[in-house]
């Protein structure tokens, strides 16, 4: 489907999520304006008024493309094939890599990230996957793993890898999630208004051949963002009087610094917010990034979607 360059120096890769029609929106009287192709094609369609969509009259139509595109039927596991298990080898390998969900509130963010206890998520899947990636290497040397989620660390230790079941991790995820700071919003009464981030450190300590102390240390950072609704204008002249607004700031810098990146700065200002500094090591340079835009196929968001999908393309140029 898709190239990932080995020389560690890639860029960016930028998936599209679309999420399943929801039964409040489908009462709202809401109709389908993304339509996905080939697993990499996204339409965005806006129909002016419920009169042209009875004509199938296309008032306003974009095409994007993507390194691969999910489609409401797709599976967590398939999501996480595709955009995530290289990355958890390539942190095996002493390497980072960091995948951030992206989006407004309800288009499918924490679905992807945590799922549910029947359907878990990118988070979940990834750490089971690193266990038994780490479990079968075990004969080769020692792997240290640690797990923090949000800034409290949940989890640290020599080879405890054994301890965890893939339900323990998922119920400490669930727990951190309930702590996150929500409040009602028009589209999603769980909308969160903070970042999650669970980060794996793996050490891997081993001797050579000619009996000297290997060490390597990948870092996997899995993040959650804010909804993005609240940064629809990521837009530098607006940047001030979005922020004296009380705007998100972090997602704002995180914009900021894609900006930069994409633009080929010297500069990049990821001093600027605490995510963007937990991030400077995961985004553009020698690192894997996978960002994961998700969006809802109502045309109730059409103006959020198209925003999302012109971050999304932008943030293919890095
Ligand atoms: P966000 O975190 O972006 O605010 P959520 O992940 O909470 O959005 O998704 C909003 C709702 O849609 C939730 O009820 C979630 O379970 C459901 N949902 C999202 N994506 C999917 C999907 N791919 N398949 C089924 N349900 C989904
Ligand atoms: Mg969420």
């Amino acid at each position: 489907l898709f190239e990932r360059q080995s020389n560690g120096n890639s860029r960016i890769m930028v998936f599209v999520r679309l999420r399943p029609m929801m039964k409040k929106e489908k009462e709202a009287g809401s109709r389908s304006c993304v339509r996905i192709v080939n697993r990499r094609d996204v339409y965005l369609t806006e129909f002016a008024s419920e009169h042209d969509y009875l004509r199938l009259k296309r008032v306003r139509g974009r095409h994007f493309t993507f390194d691969a595109s999910f489609p409401e039927s797709a599976t967590q596991q398939e999501v996480y094939s595709t955009t995530t298990s290289e990355l958890v080898e390539a942190v095996l390998q002493g390497r980072n890599g960091s995948v951030f969900c992206y989006g407004a509130t309800g288009a499918g963010k924490t679905y992807t990230m945590l799922g549910t206890v029947e359907n878990p998520g990118v988070m979940v899947l990834a750490i089971k996957d690193l266990f038994t990636k780490v479990r079968q290497r075990s004969c080769d040397g020692n792997h240290v793993v640690h797990l923090s989620y949000l800034e409290g660390i949940v989890a640290a230790g020599l080879s405890q890898y054994r301890a965890y079941s893939t339900d323990e991790v998922m119920a400490l995820l669930l727990q951190g999630n309930k702590n996150r700071t929500t409040e009602p919003t028009r589209m999603n009464e769980t909308s969160s208004r903070s970042h999650a981030i669970l980060q794996v450190v793996v050490e891997y300590r081993t001797r050579d051949a000619a009996m000297n102390i290997v060490n390597r240390v990948g870092k996997l950072s899995l993040i959650d963002l804010a909804g993005s609704e609240r940064a629809l204008a990521t837009d530098q002249r607006t940047l001030r009087s979005i922020e004296g607004a009380n705007i998100n700031r972090s997602l704002l810098a995180l914009s900021s610094c894609i900006n930069a990146l994409v633009e080929g700065k010297k500069h990049i200002p990821y001093r600027n917010s605490k995510l963007t500094q937990l991030l400077k090591d995961s985004l553009g340079g020698a690192c894997n990034t996978v960002m994961i835009a998700n969006i809802s196929p109502s045309n109730l968001s059409f103006g959020e979607t198209q925003n999302t999908l012109h971050w999304a393309d932008r943030a293919k140029e890095i």
